[in-house]
């Protein structure tokens, strides 16, 4: 990658960052009409390379040979397939498919845990959250200082914390 391409990305990341809520409705409607434009412009042929390219294997074939047996025991058990997802490269955002796992608003007894209702694991009566009542969780460290007075509007700086704070987060985020 050269020095201009990373220095445009950064750019453009910063632009993001900034931009506000009608900025960025503005931006995902100009990238819908421009995907819809290009692909009621593609042939077949061009159809099916993107749909091939969308996703690149990052395993080895003995990897790949290996996790497709871990795959198919899940199918047989009836477990989610979410395997290495976050490995795969996702080249434009606008093809993920929408998911909807319905309203958050199934209570857990036991905690008051509250779940959606599509996180319901198949064939199963109850979520598992806390198994039944049975993990008890200590209450949270209490948030250090000065991050609770940023957080809590309670800082000379707080405004400027809470302007910024996708910046903050981002330039913290190594994962
Ligand atoms: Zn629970």
């Amino acid at each position: 990658m050269t020095f201009r391409v990373m220095a445009d990305r950064l750019r453009h990341q910063m632009y993001l960052v900034e931009e506000t809520e009608e900025e960025a409705e503005v931006h995902r409607e100009l990238n819908r009409e421009q995907t819809a434009t290009y692909r009621g412009a593609e042939n077949e042929e061009e159809t099916r390379e993107r749909v091939e390219q969308k996703f690149v294997p990052l395993e080895t074939e003995e990897e790949r040979t290996y996790h497709e047996a871990i795959l198919a025991e899940r199918n047989r058990t009836g477990l989610a397939r979410t395997h290495r997802l976050a490995c795969k490269t996702i080249v434009s955002e606008d093809d993920c498919p929408l998911h909807d796992c319905g309203a958050m608003d199934i209570v857990r007894e036991e905690c008051g845990a509250i779940h959606f209702k599509g996180e319901r694991p198949p064939g199963k009566k109850s979520m598992q959250c806390c198994r039944k009542g049975k993990v008890i969780l200590q209450p949270p460290k209490e948030c250090p200082q000065p991050l609770s007075k940023f957080l809590q509007n309670n800082h000379p700086k707080s405004k400027s914390f809470m302007a910024k704070i996708r910046t903050y987060n981002s330039a913290h985020a190594f994962a």
